[in-house]
């Protein structure tokens, strides 16, 4: 060590050991800058934090943390997770929609009580809301001349053929 300090000073006779000193450390601290952000950035997103710092040191810093930054994993770990969240919130949504229109609650265009969409006739005045197809057995609504689920042809008065 003292001979190339020695070599140095003979070569570029302004360096002081204290300037090489001060960029040797520089020089370290920049190599553990580079080494400590690439282990924590590989531990957000799940890659092998120790062995990316250890390689980041042994090879000088900042070729393998360009290294790194190319070919690391495009999103954190938070990221999968929240974005695996909101799928979840999306379903969560759907099923509930899904289940409040299959219990969707319907006014009596007669008397305005509470009737569900399956119900054929109104049961407190009577009223006829919806009529079964003879043919595929949907229920449609009462004024339909066409069934919309088999294509079944109704005849003027609204009556199964
Ligand atoms: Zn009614
Ligand atoms: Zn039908």
């Amino acid at each position: 060590m003292n001979s190339i300090i020695l070599n140095l000073e003979n070569l570029f006779p302004w360096i002081t050991p204290l300037d090489l000193f001060v960029f040797l450390l520089a020089f370290i601290i920049v190599l553990l800058a580079f080494a400590l952000y690439v282990y924590r950035d590989s531990k957000l997103r799940g890659g092998n934090s120790t062995s990316w710092f250890i390689w980041t040191l042994i090879l000088g810093g900042l070729i393998p943390f360009i290294f790194y930054i190319m070919v690391r994993s495009p999103m954190t770990k938070d990221d999968i997770k929240e974005i695996e969240e909101k799928k979840e919130v999306i379903e969560l949504q759907k099923k509930y929609y899904e289940l409040m229109i299959s219990k969707e609650i319907l006014k009596c265009p007669v008397c305005g009580e509470e009737v569900k969409s399956d119900y054929l006739f109104c049961q407190h005045c009577f009223t006829q809301l919806k009529k079964r197809c003879e043919n595929c057995g949907h229920l449609v609504d009462k004024d339909s001349k066409i069934c919309p689920y088999c294509g079944h042809i109704f005849d003027e008065k609204g009556e199964n053929k």
